[in-house]
């Protein structure tokens, strides 16, 4: 444990969603900080070169940067307490609900679209990680329907882990504190080799 809060992970992180990545947690907690929300409920987040307007009665968003513009499709997903939600981006590409969007070749789109998923998550580091969170989410916090209720997530980007009728709260959120973890461990490895990528590829491009 600890290191987390650290100056090196932050730089590191703050970075990565400066440079090429956009979160649609981030855009929800933008609107929120800032009090960007207007009573239109509309947001103008900034991103390098742009903006994204969203508008969160419409669930409709436009991407700007560059001088080109192209829609963006939101979804909102409610958290348990039925009244707050959680702000996911549909990919331009694929149109699935995704947190995070990346640029390559001028268009923000998902992990999957922009193939980084390829070298980056393959890497035995990351998949022992995934195996682990696994075998968790499964076999100790009995979660298997997870890919049911979720069909577009990760195991390594589930939100809400429902507990296990039978288990004890300590149990469960000793469990949980395991999975959160893990989480940030494998965020802060993908995020460090992503960076790495880019370096190459903005080294090849001069
Ligand atoms: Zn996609």
């Amino acid at each position: 444990m600890g290191g987390y809060g650290s100056g090196g992970h932050n730089k590191t992180h703050g970075r990565v969603e400066e440079g090429f990545r956009i979160d649609s947690f981030s855009v929800l907690q933008y609107a929120d900080w800032f009090e960007q929300l207007t009573s239109d409920y509309e947001i103008n987040y900034p991103i390098l070169g742009g903006s994204i307007s969203c508008n969160l009665m419409e669930n409709t968003a436009k991407i700007s940067h560059n001088g080109r513009e192209y829609p963006l499709g939101l979804s909102k997903v409610p958290n348990v307490d039925r009244i707050s939600y959680r702000l996911y981006f549909l990919c331009p590409k694929c149109g699935k609900r995704v947190r995070h969007l990346y640029k390559k070749d001028w268009l923000y789109q998902c992990r999957k679209c922009a193939k980084l998923n390829y070298g980056i998550q393959q890497r035995s580091g990351l998949n022992l990680i995934r195996r682990k969170m696994y075998w968790l989410v499964v076999n100790k916090l009995q979660y298997v329907d997870w890919e049911v209720d979720h069909p577009d997530l990760c195991i390594q980007d589930l939100w809400h882990i429902p507990k296990p009728r039978y288990m004890r709260w300590a149990k469960y959120d000793a469990l949980m504190g395991e999975y959160r973890r893990l989480q940030k461990e494998y965020e802060t490895i993908c995020n460090a080799s992503l960076m790495k990528a880019f370096e190459r590829i903005n080294k090849l491009l001069g």
